[in-house]
C-alpha cells in the first residue's frame, strides 16, 4: 500500500497558447474595427450609441451635466458636385480631425453619425463649457480654409451645429435628448448656417 513511484506527463502547449493569443488579438482588432468609421478613423454610430447609453446612466447617477453637439456640414452636396467625391472625403477627414482635436478628454466621444454629420458627446460638461467647445469647432472648421464656392455657399466650407446640455432625471431618455439637440441643428440651418443653436 505504499507509493512506489510517480509518473508524470509533460506536454508542450506553447503552440496552442500562441494560437489562443493570436485569436484574442484578432478578436480585439475586429471589435475595434466594428466601432470605428472606416473613412475618418473616429468612432462610428454604433460606438456612439453605446457610449450615449453608458454616459446617460452615469449622468443620472452623478447628477453632473452631459452635453451633446450635433454638427452637419453646410452645402456639402454642392461641395461634392463642385470638387468631386474624393475631395469631399478628404474634407470629411479633415473635419473629423478638427473635432477630435477639440474634444480631448478621455471620456469625450467624437463620432461620425451619418454621411456628413458628426456628433460629440461631452460627459461632465456644463452648458458654458460646451458652448466654448462648440465655438471652437465652428471656428476651427472655417479656419481650415477649404475653398467651397458652390452655389449659395460661402467662400470656405462651414458647418452648422445644434447644442444641448442635460441634467438627467429619472423620466428623461437619451433618445429624446438626442432628438431635441438634432432639432436645434435644423434651426441652425434655417437660421442661415455656419452657426450654433443651443437648446434652451
Ligand atoms: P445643408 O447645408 O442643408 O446641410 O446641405 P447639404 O448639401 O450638406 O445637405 P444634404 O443632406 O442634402 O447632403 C449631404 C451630402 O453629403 C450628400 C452627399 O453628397 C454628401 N455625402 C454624404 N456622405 C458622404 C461621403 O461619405 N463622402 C462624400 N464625399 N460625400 C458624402
Ligand atoms: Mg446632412
Ligand atoms: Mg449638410
Amino acid at each position: 500500500g505504499e507509493v512506489d513511484c510517480l509518473i508524470g506527463f509533460m506536454f508542450d502547449i506553447s503552440e496552442r497558447k500562441r494560437a489562443e493569443e493570436e485569436l484574442l488579438r484578432l478578436h480585439r482588432e475586429l471589435e475595434q474595427l466594428s466601432m470605428t468609421d472606416g473613412l475618418t478613423g473616429i468612432a462610428n454610430r454604433r460606438r456612439f450609441d453605446q457610449c450615449l447609453d453608458t454616459e446617460w446612466q452615469a449622468a443620472r447617477r452623478s447628477g453632473l451635466p452631459l452635453s451633446l453637439l450635433v454638427l452637419d456640414i453646410d452645402h456639402f452636396k454642392q461641395y461634392n458636385d463642385a470638387h468631386g467625391h474624393v475631395a469631399g472625403d478628404d474634407c470629411l477627414k479633415r473635419i473629423a480631425a478638427v473635432l477630435a482635436g477639440v474634444a480631448r478628454r478621455p471620456r469625450d466621444v467624437v463620432a461620425r453619425f451619418g454621411g456628413e454629420e458628426f456628433i460629440v458627446l461631452l460627459p461632465e460638461t456644463d452648458a458654458a463649457a460646451a458652448r466654448g467647445l462648440a465655438d471652437a469647432c465652428v471656428a476651427q472648421i472655417a479656419a481650415l480654409g477649404i475653398a467651397h464656392g458652390g452655389q449659395g455657399a460661402g467662400p470656405v466650407v462651414t458647418a452648422s451645429l445644434g447644442l444641448g446640455t442635460a441634467l438627467v432625471d429619472a423620466g428623461a431618455t437619451a433618445q429624446d435628448f438626442l432628438k431635441a439637440v438634432d432639432g436645434r441643428l435644423y434651426a441652425a440651418k434655417r437660421g442661415g448656417r455656419n452657426r450654433i443653436e443651443p437648446l434652451l
